[in-house]
Order: C-alpha cells, then sequence, then structure tokens
C-alpha cells in the first residue's frame, strides 16, 4: 500500500472503518498491485480465489436483504465498498465485474425475481459461486433504445427470445462458474413517439439452450473481466424468469443503472485516491535538480486541483448513496410509476448521472497526469497508472451509459424537456 493517506476516517461509521479495513487487509495479501497488473496483462477470465475471497469479505451484492442472501446494508455502506474496491484495483477489472455490474444488478434482478431465481442464481451469487449481469447493449448500439432488436414472444408458459447482445461483461465468467443474465427485448410492437415502451426484461441462463456466447473481444483495458456477447437463437425461458412487468423493462432498468452508476462512481473515486496516494509517494522521493519533484509547483499545483476534484466527487457520490438510501427506504416507491416522496427518481437521475459523467473522466485524467509527473516511469507497466487509465476509460466511454447521455439526463433536468436534442 501507498504510504501517503489521503483517506480520512474521521467521517466513516464504525461498520464502514470494519468493511474498509478487513477489504484492505486481504488486498495485501490477495489483490496486491502488481498482481492487478499482471491480471490486466494476462487478460479474462477473473480469478477464481479473488471471486471467491470478495464474496466471503461479504461485499458482493451487499445491499440485498438479510432474509434473501445478503447483508442487508444501505447504499452509503456498499458505496464505500466499491471505493475501497477501485482503491485497491484500480484497472477498474474488480469494480466493474463484481461491484457495478455484479452487485448493482444482481440486487436490481433479485428486487424482480421470483423465490426461484433467487435460490438459484443470487444466492449462488453472492456466495461467489455464479455470476449475475446485465444484457441490454445490442449491435445497432447501446443508447438508443429506439434500435433494439432483441424479441420475445409467449408461447403457452413460456416465452421465446431471439436477438443478439453485445459488449457484455463476465460472459466468459459466468460460462466457466454458471449464472445469468437481466435481459431487455421487446415483447409488443415498436412505438415510434415512444420506443422504450413494450421493453420487458427476463433473466436468462447463460447455460440456455439456443444461447451461443460469442468470443470475448480484445479491450484497450480491465481485462481481467471479459466483455463479450451472445446470440439468442429461440431461447426459451418460461414466465417465471419475467422480471417485473411486462412492458416495464425500460423503467426498471432505469432503475438497474442507477443502482450500478453509483457504484462506478464510488469507485471510480477509490481509483483516483490510489493513483494521488501513488503519485505522491513517488514525486516526495524522486529528486531532480537538487529538489524533490513535489516541490515544483508545476506538479504540485496540478496534484492539488486532482485532489480536489476527488474529495468534490467523494462528497457528491455520497449525496447519491444517501438519496439512493431514502429512496429504498420510502414505502410504495415504484420504478415503474416513478412515485416516491423526498426525490423523484427524474432527479436522482440527475445526480447520478453527474457522478457517472465525473468520477471516471477524473479518474482517467488524474492518471494521465500522474504519467506525466512521473515522466518515463508513469509509462511503465511496472506502475499502475496506464493500467488504471486504460481501465477507468471503459466507464468514460459508455460501459453502463455513454457520456453524452449522462449529460443529456443532466440537461433535461436543469434546463427542462423541451431542450431534449433528440427530439
Ligand atoms: C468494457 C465495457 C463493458 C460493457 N459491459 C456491458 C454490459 O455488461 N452490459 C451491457 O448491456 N452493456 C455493456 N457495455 C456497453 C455499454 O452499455 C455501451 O457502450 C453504452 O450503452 C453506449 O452504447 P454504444 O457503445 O453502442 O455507443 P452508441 O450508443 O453508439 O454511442 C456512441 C457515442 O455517441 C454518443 N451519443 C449517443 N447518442 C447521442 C446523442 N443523442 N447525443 C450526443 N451524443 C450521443 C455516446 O455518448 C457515445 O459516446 C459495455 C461497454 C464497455 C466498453
Amino acid at each position: 500500500m501507498a504510504e501517503t493517506n489521503l483517506w480520512d476516517e474521521r467521517d466513516l461509521t464504525d461498520e464502514q472503518k470494519l468493511f474498509k479495513n478487513s477489504i484492505l487487509k486481504w488486498a495485501e495479501r490477495n489483490l496486491p498491485l502488481d498482481r492487478v497488473i499482471k491480471m490486466n496483462r494476462d487478460g479474462s477470465p477473473f480469478p477464481a480465489d479473488i471471486i471467491k475471497g470478495l464474496a466471503d469479505l461479504g461485499v458482493i451484492m451487499g445491499t440485498v436483504p438479510k432474509e434473501r442472501g445478503g447483508l442487508g446494508l444501505r447504499w452509503s455502506d456498499q458505496a464505500l465498498i466499491s471505493e475501497v474496491i477501485g482503491y485497491i484495483d484500480p484497472s477498474i477489472a474488480t469494480a466493474a465485474g463484481f461491484m457495478a455490474v455484479g452487485t448493482g444488478w444482481g440486487f436490481t434482478i433479485d428486487r424482480y425475481a421470483n423465490e426461484e431465481i433467487r435460490e438459484k442464481f443470487i444466492k449462488p451469487a453472492i456466495r461467489g459461486e455464479k455470476y449475475v449481469g446485465i444484457a441490454t447493449t445490442e449491435p445497432g448500439g447501446g443508447s438508443d433504445v429506439s434500435n433494439f432488436k432483441c424479441t420475445g414472444r409467449k408461447e403457452g408458459d413460456e416465452w421465446v427470445l431471439n436477438g443478439e447482445k453485445t459488449f457484455i461483461s463476465g460472459v466468459q465468467e459466468a460460462k466457466n462458474i454458471g449464472g445469468g443474465y437481466w435481459v431487455n427485448v421487446r415483447t409488443g410492437p415498436k412505438i415510434p413517439e415512444a420506443p422504450h415502451k413494450n421493453m420487458t426484461a427476463f433473466f436468462v441462463p447463460i447455460d440456455s439452450e439456443g444461447l451461443t456466447p460469442a468470443e470475448p473481444y480484445n479491450n484497450a483495458g480491465r481485462n481481467a473481466i471479459s466483455t463479450g456477447g451472445f446470440i439468442m437463437e429461440d431461447v426459451r425461458v418460461p414466465e417465471e424468469h419475467m422480471l417485473g412487468e411486462e412492458g416495464k423493462g425500460f423503467y426498471q432498468t432505469m432503475e438497474g443503472f442507477d443502482n450500478a452508476r453509483i457504484l462506478i462512481g464510488a469507485s471510480a473515486v477509490g481509483v483516483t485516491r490510489r493513483i494521488l496516494e501513488e503519485a505522491a509517494d513517488y514525486i516526495k522521493e524522486r529528486h531532480t535538480f537538487g529538489r524533490p519533484l513535489a516541490k515544483y509547483e508545476g506538479i504540485q499545483f496540478e496534484f492539488v486541483e486532482r485532489y480536489m476534484e476527488m474529495e468534490a466527487s467523494n462528497l457528491m457520490v455520497k449525496k447519491v448513496a444517501v438519496m439512493q438510501d431514502v429512496r429504498y427506504d420510502e414505502e410504495g416507491w415504484s420504478a415503474r410509476t416513478g412515485k416516491a416522496k423526498t426525490y423523484s427518481p427524474k432527479e436522482i437521475a440527475k445526480w447520478i448521472s453527474m457522478v457517472k459523467y465525473k468520477t471516471p473522466h477524473l479518474a482517467k485524467d488524474t492518471a494521465d497526469d500522474a504519467m506525466h509527473w512521473l515522466g518515463a516511469a508513469g509509462y511503465s507497466s511496472e506502475f499502475i497508472f496506464e493500467t488504471a487509465w486504460r481501465g477507468v476509460m471503459s466507464y468514460c466511454v459508455g460501459a453502463e451509459g455513454g457520456a453524452n447521455i449522462q449529460k443529456i439526463v443532466i440537461g433535461r433536468e436543469t434546463l427542462g424537456a423541451d431542450y431534449l436534442p433528440y427530439r
């Protein structure tokens, strides 16, 4: 671990301190930076011992209620856990696979699934024995839901699913250890003025007959977790695999994105914190012209700028986690009707989009700065910076929603829906 400690523990609860310290202790033994770098160099699938280790720590899907196998954690707690995970693995592979996707979406699947899916998939995923994720993106694009082409038709008491999903996290891991996906398909005619309607979510096991996983992609970064896709040819799932209500999949999906994006934001703050700590150690140690690099304003002031932005982002993440806690605390809240007492879902979405936009960009830019501060050493894979840069870039370009899409949400909630660019 880095020697510089930029982490103020005083605003953590006792439980959060316990989580933070036990994860850091576990990581010191099992996931030191040189292993993170090696995992990213060697590529997926994600090492089974790390999945099991995270599960044993109780950090996968901690927000699932206790009576259903989780720890019943608050989003504020799970966000802190994600921050620690981003800190120990700045390539963001662990945060991507098991926090944003596994936990954000696992929690949301659990909310809408029946007992059988909970028993067969969610509880084992919490124990690190299965992988669950989200499959919404299609070859025609991820941002524009009106272009989604996957379909579902009802035959007796089964649904028959067809189409292709692409750029899906964890397909190899799910194939290896078992699991499945929240899959969105169109189950009714496309309504041109409301293309988000008539979408329905199903839970689709990865080993379903008619489902063929694609070869994983060679990505620029976060290589320790696979990104792939699958084709569905007459995949049959029972009626009970429908998640939530028929035709309401879009609203429920937005809820899942909200959950995942909070954890991405928290992870990206953790990445930024680690980059700053590692860089601080180096610039205090390295001398040029008889002085440490940290004394030069050209470096120190850039460092300070990033530190301020990190703490501001941290506060923003804390705020959205609290908003989400309030939302789930309020009885009668519903993704479909948008009913809520304190914060409206659109207001929460605005804050979450600010977090989803700002935090990965900050982590990427901080990694970029750190590479400059270190000179040639910063460009080397001996240090974590280039691995981190390539990893967090996945969240700048698209994973869990494109950057401009976040700006569209923020614009809609600040300037008004009349100024939506696509209408
Ligand atoms: C590493 C990785 C892992 C992923 N894992 C998953 C996963 O597990 N499950 C899953 O379903 N998807 C996953 N995705 C896909 C991700 O959800 C999509 O990348 C995202 O939704 C954007 O879709 P797209 O890449 O098709 O870009 P497009 O929708 O084609 O957009 C391209 C660019 O145009 C911008 N843009 C689009 N529309 C507008 C507009 N109206 N105005 C201005 N700009 C616009 C976007 O911001 C983006 O920058 C993953 C992606 C990556 C990179």
